[in-house]
């Protein structure tokens, strides 16, 4: 039996091993030897691959949750161990174990990982066991059309590659989901097939091909192991033909002694229609209670809302209202429960979703507020040289070019300032300095500390007259300001220069300003020159 890829030795032996185990004993003693295995091995590719292992012994004991485990834990090692093919693996299988549990949102993200994985992969054997995965993913969440779709891929994966034993598989799982399909659209009634729509007496024809194939190709072993028989009484029973659909049953119960609850389970169930079909009402209530016992023991939503559907019917079949009134009421507890756990999953992710959205802000806003405090000037709470920097380099860049004005403000004999009233009296200057500038920038402007008892307003889109006469103002502010409210005989001036020009060129804008500056400066302090050094603007 080929052993899926895997890429350890020990695992691979193991991995047979586990596919061939047929009696309970044998998987208990499978498992026993994978657990051993798994305290020797150190690689995370061995332990993932054990880990798949025990998943495909636990899945033929029917534990549900448990193999779901095992993929989750498989899926992690494969990650850490970089093998995608593993990853996908294992991803699907969990996807199809979760769908199974109802656990909605995990086999959903399960499956999404699995769906983008399966175009880049170009082991057909992966391929088809991927595709399957996906294909119950479907069938659990009772999209059956889809589900068949899915099993089709798979199929013709599997006999790219020559693998016979995936090929009677797929056929198997194609023929059940079409079945079912049909069931469910007939409501679950055993109405003449006349009834049937054409869509579904088409998916008849085509589960028929699958099943006819199947009996014809697949061994004697491996009919039993999948209990493929039984699709064959389900295709003549929704075919109509309910005598020879029992008549295939009991072929089918006859040779199907020895296998797994699971497909007990299923054949009970159609065993129980059968006999509701031919009339045997009370056959069909002990039929319909032994799948409803076997598949209580499942952890399967949907094999034992199926099982309790059946008994429903049968009941009902028999005349024994009150036990069919029980089990519709059991019926509609349970799915009301699924639907709420399934439902409560939704609200859960509502939760998560909205505490990742409000992480993901606080580590934005950290963000910003660390940018904010690098550009901030720490003295006078206004920009510093690094902002007037970002703020002029955006303002460069922009499409198409701006004009702008810069102008350049320094406090007169600020020096002084210091050396008279002491440093402490010199940064209260320099502090309401910032404040007064602060208040005079307008939206779409900066302004920045530049360096020193320096200042510098970016003004974009401001031509050098209006700049200048903006600058004028300034001026009066500072000149006008009571400044004696610090310090009796403190009186405090600017002087300012201005330049205009295309943005892209502000170092050289920058330049002229200050050059003006300079000779405001020259010319006595407390006035303000312009350069017209720099071309004109471009508005
Ligand atoms: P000018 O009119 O030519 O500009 O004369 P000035 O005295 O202002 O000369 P200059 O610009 O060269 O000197 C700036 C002074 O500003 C020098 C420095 O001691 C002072 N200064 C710079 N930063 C601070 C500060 O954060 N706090 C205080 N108290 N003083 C500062
Ligand atoms: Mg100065």
């Amino acid at each position: 039996m080929p052993s899926r890829g895997l890429k350890t030795q020990a695992a691979a032996a193991l991995m047979q091993r586990a596919e061939a185990a047929r009696s309970s004993s044998e998987r208990a003693s499978c498992l026993r030897e994978i657990e051993q295995a798994m305290e020797r091995a150190f690689g995370p590719l061995e332990r993932a691959e054990l880990y798949l292992c025990r998943a495909r012994v636990r899945s033929n004991q029917w534990q549900t949750a448990g193999v779901l485990d095992d993929a989750l834990a498989a899926m992690a090692l494969f990650e850490e161990a970089g093998e995608l093919g593993g990853v996908l693996n294992a991803a699907s299988l969990g996807a199809a174990f979760a769908s199974r549990l109802g656990r909605l949102s995990l086999a959903t993200e399960l499956a999404t990982k699995a769906i983008l994985g399966l175009g880049s992969l170009d082991d057909d054997r992966l391929v088809a066991e991927v595709a399957n995965r996906l294909g119950i993913f479907c069938y659990s969440f009772l999209d059956y059309e889809r589900a068949a779709e899915q099993m089709e891929v798979s199929l013709a994966a599997a006999e790219r590659c020559g693998d016979s034993y995936v090929v009677y598989r797929q056929l198997h799982n194609i023929a059940d989901a079409l079945l079912l399909s049909v069931r469910v659209n007939r409501r679950f009634s055993l109405a003449p097939s006349e009834d049937l729509s054409a869509a579904d007496r088409q998916r008849l024809g085509r589960a028929g091909q699958a099943v006819a194939r199947l009996l014809e190709e697949a061994p004697e072993e491996v009919l039993a192991r999948f209990g493929s028989r039984r699709l064959q009484a389900e295709l003549l029973l929704e075919s109509g033909h309910p005598e020879e659909a029992l008549e295939a049953v009991k072929d089918a119960k006859a040779r199907t002694a020895a296998v797994a609850d699971a497909q007990r389970a299923a054949l009970a169930l159609v065993e129980s229609r059968c006999l509701r079909a031919n009339g045997r009402y009370r056959d069909a209530v002990a039929a319909a209670e032994q799948a409803v016992r076997l598949a209580a023991t499942s952890n399967d939503d949907h094999e034992l809302m199926l099982a309790l559907e059946e008994r429903l019917a049968a009941k009902q079949a028999v005349g024994y209202l009150e036990g069919a009134v029980a089990d519709a009421l059991d019926v509609k507890w349970r799915l009301w429960a699924i639907h709420q756990r399934q439902t409560a999953q939704l609200v859960e992710q509502a939760w998560e979703r909205a505490a990742l959205e409000q992480q993901r802000r606080q580590l934005e806003a950290t963000v910003a507020d660390a940018v904010r405090s690098a550009e901030e000037d720490a003295l006078t709470g206004i920009g510093n040289r690094r902002r007037l920097e970002r703020f002029l380099t955006a303002v460069a860049s922009a499409e198409p070019p701006v004009g702008l004005s810069l102008v350049v403000v320094d406090i007169d004999h600020f020096k002084e300032v210091n050396d008279s009233f002491g440093h402490e009296l010199g940064d209260l200057v320099m502090r309401s300095m910032g404040a007064l500038l602060g208040a005079e920038v307008r939206a779409g402007q900066v302004v920045g500390r530049y360096g020193g008892d320096e200042f510098v307003f970016v003004m974009p889109g401001v031509e050098l007259e209006a700049a200048t006469s903006f600058a004028e103002r300034a001026r009066l502010r500072a000149e006008s300001y009571p400044w004696g409210q610090l310090d009796g005989r403190l009186a405090v001036t600017i002087s300012l220069g201005v330049g205009s020009g295309l943005a892209r060129d502000w170092r050289s804008v920058l330049a002229a300003a200050d050059e003006a500056l300079y000779v405001a400066k020259r010319r006595g302090r407390n006035r303000v020159e312009s350069s017209g050094v720099v071309a004109k603007t471009a508005g």
